[in-house]
């Protein structure tokens, strides 16, 4: 029997060799950083538990701020490494407040890595990042901030933050692939990873993918995924055209109206749009509502879906990432929502909701 159906992702041509370091300083770009940039060829989870397990070890205390899973799984990893960790959790779902940060840094002078999600799309939180970076830096910690979910949906600027590891994917709001990922790395991190027992011979070492970088950035060690690498490229091409700026900017709006369109419809916001993410906004149900019941009868093929996580159980997300940043998704899930909790029986004022969308893309 012969295999005769084409399909052009069969015999997929080889990703040049020559383009990696071209991506690598794309991203950096976009990152605003000097920072060297490593491509990670597996989804962002693995380059943060490369992080993790780069830093790890005995002898190094960190804090870890946990508001998801995410969090979690980090001080897991270090653990692993040998470190010591003060695992910082806010309440569940929220963000974590500055003065716990800073109290924690208080009865830990002797801390070497803090570590921290900008923002959650499980929850729709954002942390204080700047505020919670600029106070590491003042005592010369190493930052590592996990900012898969918040690139390209909020300003970031890598250099002017002073964060020191960076890890993104490009498959939130930059709408690209997920089986790649990147991160920055600051000489400040190369050097407390380079110090005394940092693993090598591994997957996840970033001491040795160091290698690239020592060896003119050609081609990336083991055979890489070259479809991945194209749709890469393929994302950085359009984010390049919009602008990382305009890309956030468009996220800024989607958030603005459709937080101040839920407000007129009669819903409740979970967090304010000074604390909230601007990927997610997450609705709190009236309290005699059923999420899964009011999923149920939303209208097929609208981005609403439930929180995830320890206190976003009753949270309703409507999601405004990447392509979906955009008037006619907003509309389109604040409909949908209103829809929803008529059907089950609750108030939902969906003209003035409709209204407040109009305003906020009015121009
Ligand atoms: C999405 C996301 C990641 C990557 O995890 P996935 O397995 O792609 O879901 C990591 N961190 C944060 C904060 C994220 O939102």
């Amino acid at each position: 029997m012969t295999f005769d159906r084409w399909n052009p992702l069969n015999d997929a041509p080889s990703f040049p060799a020559a383009r990696y370091a071209a991506i690598a300083d794309r991203i950096a770009k976009i990152l605003k950083t000097r920072n060297d940039v490593l491509l990670i060829q597996a989804e962002a989870v693995v380059a943060l538990e490369a992080a993790a397990l780069s830093l790890a070890r005995p002898g190094l205390k960190a804090i870890n701020i946990v508001t998801s899973m995410y969090g979690g799984w980090f001080g897991t990893w270090l653990r692993r490494g040998g470190a010591e960790v003060v695992d910082l959790a806010a309440e569940p779902a929220r963000p974590i407040g500055l003065e716990a940060v800073e109290a924690a840094l208080n009865a830990h002078p002797d801390i070497k890595v803090l570590a921290l999600v900008h923002a959650e799309s499980a929850s729709g939180i954002r942390n204080p990042l700047e505020e919670i970076v600029a106070l590491a830096r003042s005592r010369g910690i190493v930052t590592v901030v996990d900012a898969v979910a918040s690139i390209g949906g909020h300003a970031l600027g890598i250099d002017e933050l002073g964060i020191d590891i960076a890890v993104i994917g490009p498959q939130k709001a930059l709408a690209g692939p997920a089986g790649v990922s990147a991160l920055s790395v600051s000489p400040a991190a190369w050097k407390l990873i380079s110090e005394q027992g940092a693993p090598r011979d591994s997957i996840l070492s970033l001491l040795d993918q160091k290698a690239w970088l020592e060896t003119g950035r050609g081609a990336l060690s083991g055979t890489t995924a070259p479809l991945e690498f194209f749709a890469l490229e393929a994302a950085l091409d359009r984010v390049e055209a919009e602008g990382i700026d305009a890309i956030v900017a468009r996220h800024v709006r989607a958030a603005r109206a459709t937080r101040a369109a839920l407000v007129a419809m009669g819903g409740e916001l979970w967090i304010d749009a000074l604390h909230g993410s601007n990927l997610v906004t997450t609705a709190k149900l009236p309290a005699a509502a059923d999420p899964a019941a009011v999923l149920s009868v939303a209208p097929r093929g609208i981005e609403l879906s439930a929180g995830v996580g320890p206190g976003a159980e009753r949270l309703i997300r409507l999601n405004h990432t990447g392509q979906r940043a955009r008037f006619d998704i907003v509309l389109g899930n604040l409909t949908a929502y209103g829809m929803a909790l008529r059907r089950r029986g609750f108030k939902a004022d969906i003209s003035a909701a409709v209204d407040a969308i109009a305003l906020h893309y009015g121009d």
